[in-house]
């Protein structure tokens, strides 16, 4: 053997073997916005009152206007995050405390913290095996009289089941809230995703596709849900004038409000999305072809019609059909140069927030207003994905050709050939005594 085929974790030369660059995702058009707007003096235009300032400043609502028209909805109100978005969201649809919410328990804890702000309790539905979102048979198990609304995460780039859940929502007369943190540009057939729930959140975190720094973008087609965001997101105790037939229910605001330099910086992202998002759609595209046929080793795959944007890249490992558990086999990727993770997050239900049932209060508000129970749960789905199957790569994180691609197929295939020098060791990969 070669010191070519010997695995870099006992002892061959790595695939890779400097650190990618970053991906270079400010330029001098960024530069040049914030240059605009501190110049301009006005670094937010938002007032707390009614009037012509309660809707921001000019960069603001440029921001808006240009969203709106990008993704053919009829109202987008930006945020501070999407995490303000989300609670804004479970505000606008009247949440009361008791209310059930039913989410997917493999996503950031932002999508399942939200309603509970309002009082309301999350109730979680298991996902699907192919594309790691919510299953639309588990949330159809799980609504009762006391669902309010369905949390759909895009997760990774690609589209939860949106228009069969926007029908079974519609038939139950609950919400469908996309949280579409990571899927800008996504698509189901001719929809963008955010667009198809009654409520769509991105967002504009440094982490993701397009960034601000900060920032979060809601859409929606309904002009009361839009009003209602918007005096969520200020102070709109003060403007309740402003609602058709007066329903008041969660008008209490806050302030959520993005600045004038976040809305210059995110109208350039917003012009470069396209690109930003091919070039990760690229990478993942060239990646998921190198390494098809690999046995134990499935690549990410998008449904039939959709768009996945490839915020992240997964791969599933089947620990018995590759004869290597997944940390061994990651601890060898390693070795070899490929940055990765595995899993994802754990199981939302594990937090101690709702094993111990304790919120908002030393009372456990708002869990004291429901029977239901977290510390038996299990979403089998999730759990196995979580703990034995997924192995994920950031296409986001760096700026990478096609011969970096090529690098991180050659590792992959490596370790996937040479698995068997692993297997030889009796024991612990990491003791290299094969002198
Ligand atoms: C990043 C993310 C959020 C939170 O976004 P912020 O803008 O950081 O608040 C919410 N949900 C998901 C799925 C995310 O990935």
């Amino acid at each position: 053997m070669t010191t070519e085929e010997r695995l870099a974790l006992l002892g061959g030369t790595p695939v890779i073997t400097a650190p990618f660059a970053a991906y270079p995702s400010m330029g001098k058009a960024e530069e040049e916005a914030v240059r605009r707007v501190v110049h301009s003096g006005c670094l937010s235009g938002f007032f707390g009152s009614p009037g012509p300032e309660f809707g921001g400043g000019p960069e603001v609502q440029g921001f808006e206007a240009e969203w709106t028209a990008r993704f053919g909805v009829a109202h987008t109100v930006s945020v501070n995050s999407a995490t303000s978005g989300l609670i804004a969201a479970m505000g606008a649809i009247g949440l009361s405390p008791g209310d059930e919410v039913i989410v997917p328990p493999w996503t950031m804890s932002a999508s399942v913290a939200a309603p509970i702000f309002y009082g309301g309790i999350p109730v979680f539905a298991d996902i699907e095996d192919e594309t790691f979102c919510i299953d639309p048979v588990r949330v159809a198990a799980e609504i009762t009289p006391k669902t309010k609304a369905v949390v759909a995460v895009n997760l990774f780039g690609h589209p939860a089941r949106l228009a069969e859940l926007r029908q079974l929502c519609n038939a139950n007369d609950i919400y469908l809230i996309e949280d579409n943190a990571q899927a800008p540009l996504g698509r189901e057939h001719d929809c963008y995703a955010g667009t198809i729930g009654h409520i769509g959140i991105y967002s504009l975190n440094f982490h993701k596709h397009i960034h601000t720094g900060e920032g979060g973008m809601c859409v929606t087609n309904d002009d009361d849900l839009a009003t209602r965001l918007r005096l969520i997101r200020n102070h709109g105790e003060n403007c309740t004038d402003m609602l058709d037939g007066g329903q008041i229910t969660n008008m209490v605001g806050m302030n959520l409000r993005m600045t004038e330099m976040s809305a210059a910086v995110g109208r350039v992202q917003l012009a470069a999305a396209d690109a930003h998002v091919e070039a990760r759609e690229n990478i993942a595209n060239r990646l998921t072809q190198g390494l098809q046929g690999l046995e134990g080793l499935s690549p990410p795959v998008t449904r039939d019609g959709c768009r996945h944007n490839f915020y992240v890249w997964m791969m599933k490992i089947d620990e018995a059909k590759l004869g290597l558990s997944r940390a061994l086999f990651s601890e060898a990727l390693s070795a070899e140069g490929f940055p990765h993770a595995t899993g994802y997050v754990a199981p939302l239900y594990r937090l101690p927030m709702f094993r111990k049932r304790i919120a908002l209060g030393r009372d456990g508000w708002p869990f004291s207003l429901s029977e239901r129970r977290y510390d038996d749960l299990h979403c089998p789905v999730t759990e196995d994905m979580h703990n034995r199957r997924a192995l994920l790569f950031e296409p986001c994180a760096y700026d990478l050709d096609d011969a970096d691609v090529d690098r991180l197929i050659a590792a992959v295939r490596k370790v996937h050939a040479g698995r068997g020098q692993l297997n030889a060791q009796s024991g612990s990969a990491a003791s290299d005594d094969d002198s």
